[in-house]
């Protein structure tokens, strides 16, 4: 018989999903022989034995890959058989240099589920039950190759029935690297049933999760949420949920099937949901919000925290000081959560990565993600290009950063606002980690233009690399087309609250025409001036004053106004006086400054107490059927809101009801996009749009701005992948540098 050998090479997300144990099995299945192995790489395979059933058994590879595996390129080369008898699993090997896909968390499979729930498994009741299917990967890894020994695990020493399923092919524990239970695995601190008791006592209880800590606690218990909200010093920013399932999530929100295609998803993200009202969870989970973010559990112990429980719900919010990084380890724990926490649930499984729970929304049938962190990193991205390796450092707000090589982009998690010490640490020691596990070795930084965030110097202190500086909102457009695989120019509609503009004044309601390789502005909001710094973000009535002026005059009295009413008489003379003479103030064509504006005249919110409250209101309080607009002026390179403002004015005199003018002015601003985009298309022959930034979470703003360009026949590309806020400018930022890479 005519005996055959070939090799093998397969990379993608092919570790850590029971990939080999599948080789191995299908090897055996067809009598070939050879060996599979984890590299550096990929998975390399040799198999030997006839023709035909080689071809096959290549066939079988790419079509029957486990579930949770991704084949992002299959090599098979003819090499010299040997005459091998056997197909075996070997030892890992690593390589140099080279790049394996590391696979992210993946939530608790049906399997597993199964065992920890039958009082007859040995795993009954273990909350660290896990397969080559499912459990812990990033957030433990330490290390490439995938193995054991390279991951937190490495410290419990399997028990002789651990082993023999390690071992065992057949079984879907084999090589299942955090493979454990009860008698030889991670524990938790008390019994699951104490926390239980606790929660359903009304206990604020800090648990430690997957990627870090939870600050937990029932949600229909009014006090507990106003005591947790106290202790978290966190006003009004929603608290996530976790429900028990699907039924229960249905009792308080609305659930589309994409919502519960992605509730489910073994990626487990935060979906946000509307909201019923009658629901019983209290209204301080997220004050004047009608949506709320909810995920199922996603590992056996939130599983068990529910089995048996009272409540069908649990507030899970991060475990952490305000601003700071979410805590993982015990001590910390114990350190930092003392104060915001009545009791803890420790376990003894080190978490080595931090990640917060992803936050997903569903629009058009497709998941786009908002917080892109647990589930999803460290995901590559993939570029359709080769690019250089280049690390990009994000922006200041929802600082993510990005690694680039080959071509993937690969983005970190959220590593939150870099605005203290300790996020700058979770950033330094995420980037260390990230090198290591994707081999990069970047020969360039890229960063923003606003010489003040601390990525930025993080960027500019980094020693011998070229440094390139990228405009923020050509960054949000570069994400918007790296993830919709654009090539060429595109019209780049960025709209959000803060970026720095290569005027050195404020940017936010831009209009470009851009590529890769540059942009050119070629519209944005008129510039308003902004009075005070931070202060013209949290009081929302100060870019009012400003819109107020701009349009009516510095002497304008509007004693109807709430800014009028609601804002003491000396601090609004003071900013007046300040606007008049701009004094102390910075101009700003920022769209959010625009939407604060629009809550604070019609008043809804006069202080903002987290980024984009005022803009999150006003989408919410706006009225679906309203079809009208407010005019607005459009000369040279301007737009010109001022006779948007003239009407709102006017309307709130009268009396007008706030949900229509809040409906009206969203209207305006989608009716301002689709004709500057007109216009571009007439002077550059361009169909193409992209619509990016924070302002674009707006749903209501986005669904009707769709809906005016694809009416006048625009192709329009929105962000499903990475985010549309400055937590996505980072992969931006890479392939605008890639580019100028290429053309030097
Ligand atoms: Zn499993
Ligand atoms: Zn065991
Ligand atoms: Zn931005």
């Amino acid at each position: 018989m005519e005996l055959a050998r070939r090799q093998i090479r397969i990379r993608g997300v092919v570790q850590g999903v029971g990939f080999r144990p599948f080789v191995h099995n299908l090897a055996r299945r067809m009598g070939l022989a050879g060996y599979v192995l984890n590299s550096s790489a990929g998975v390399v395979a040799e198999v030997e034995g006839p023709p035909d059933l080689l071809d096959r058994f290549v066939a079988c590879v790419r079509g029957e890959a486990p579930p949770l595996a991704r084949i992002e390129e299959l090599l098979v080369a003819e090499i010299p058989p040997l005459g091998e008898r056997d197909f075996t699993i070997r030892e890992s090997q690593a390589q140099a240099g080279e790049f394996v896909l590391v696979s992210p968390d993946v939530a608790t499979c049906p399997d597993c589920y199964r065992d920890f729930t039958d009082p007859a498994n040995r795993r009954y009741g273990y909350a660290f039950t896990n397969c080559t299917n499912c459990g812990p990967r990033y957030t433990i890894i330490r290390d490439i190759p995938y193995d054991r020994p390279n991951t937190t695990m490495a410290g419990f020493r399997m028990c002789a029935a651990c082993q023999a399923e390690y071992d065992d092919p057949a079984n879907r524990r084999f090589h299942a690297q955090p493979n454990a239970c009860p008698e030889c695995g991670p524990q938790t601190s008390a019994p699951i049933a104490e926390a239980q008791r606790r929660l359903s006592a009304g206990a604020i209880v800090a648990i430690r999760g997957l990627g870090g800590f939870h600050l937990a606690c029932d949600p229909r218990n009014h006090a507990a949420v106003r005591l947790l909200r106290e202790r978290k010093r966190r006003s009004d920013k929603p608290f996530a949920l976790m429900a028990r399932d699907l039924d229960a999530v249905e009792a308080f929100c609305a659930v589309s099937d994409d919502d519960r295609h992605a509730l489910t998803s073994p990626r487990r993200p935060i979906v946000i949901l509307p909201r019923r009202g009658d629901s019983g969870i209290s209204p301080a989970v997220a004050p004047g919000n009608d949506t709320i973010g909810v995920m199922l559990p996603y590992t056996p112990l939130h599983h068990l925290l529910f089995t048996g429980a009272p409540y069908d719900a649990l507030v899970m919010t991060s475990g952490n000081q305000s601003e700071e990084p979410i805590v993982t380890s015990n001590d910390e724990a114990l350190d930092r959560l003392r104060p915001l926490a009545d009791w803890f649930l420790l376990h003894n499984r080190e978490i080595y990565m931090r990640a917060d729970d992803s936050v997903v929304r569903t629009f058009e049938g497709v998941e786009r993600v908002l917080r892109r962190s647990r589930g999803f990193v460290p995901q590559a991205i993939d570029l359709g290009m080769e690019v250089a390796e280049i690390l990009a450092c994000g922006g200041e707000l929802k600082n993510t950063f990005c690694l680039s090589k080959g071509r993937y982009a690969v983005l970190s998690q959220h590593i939150g606002d870099m605005e203290n010490y300790e996020t700058l640490v979770f950033f330094e020691e995420t980037l260390a980690n990230l090198k290591k596990l994707f081999r990069v070795e970047p020969r360039a930084v890229a960063h923003d233009l606003h010489p003040l965030y601390l990525s930025t110097q993080f960027a500019l202190r980094v020693p011998d690399l070229e440094k390139i500086g990228v405009q923020h909102h050509h960054a949000h457009i570069a994400s918007c087309m790296a993830e919709n695989g654009l090539r060429g120019k595109v019209i780049g509609v960025a709209l959000d609250g803060t970026g720095y503009g290569t005027d050195g004044r404020v940017w936010g309601g831009e209009f470009l025409v851009a590529d890769y390789g540059g942009f050119e502005r070629r519209a944005h909001l008129r510039y308003i001036p902004l009075a005070g710094g931070d202060a013209a973000v949290r009081q929302t009535w100060r870019p009012a004053l400003a819109y107020l002026a701009d349009t009516f005059g510095p002497a304008v009295e509007f004693p109807e106004l709430a800014i009028w009413r609601d804002v003491p008489e000396s601090p609004r003379k003071l900013v007046r006086n300040m606007l008049a003479h701009r004094v102390n103030t910075i101009d700003t064509s920022s769209c959010g400054r625009l939407f604060d504006a629009v809550a604070s005249l019609i008043g809804l919110r006069q202080q903002i107490n987290f980024e984009g409250q005022a803009a999150i209101e006003l989408e919410n309080i706006a009225a679906e059927q309203v079809v009208d607009a407010y005019p607005f002026g459009l000369d040279g390179d301007t737009v010109d809101f001022r006779p948007a403002i003239e009407r709102i004015v006017a309307e709130v005199r009268a009396g007008a009801p706030a949900p229509e003018i809040a409906s009206r002015f969203h209207n305006t601003v989608a009716d301002a996009v689709t004709e500057v985009c007109r216009r571009l298309r007439v002077e550059e022959n361009l169909d193409r749009v992209c619509l990016s930034g924070g302002t674009f979470q707006n749903m209501k703003l986005l669904a009707r701005t769709l809906a005016g360009l694809r009416q006048k026949g625009f192709e329009v590309f929105i962000h499903a992948q990475v985010p549309p806020n400055d937590g996505g400018i980072a992969l931006g930022q890479a392939v605008i540098a890639a580019e100028l890479l290429r053309r030097t």
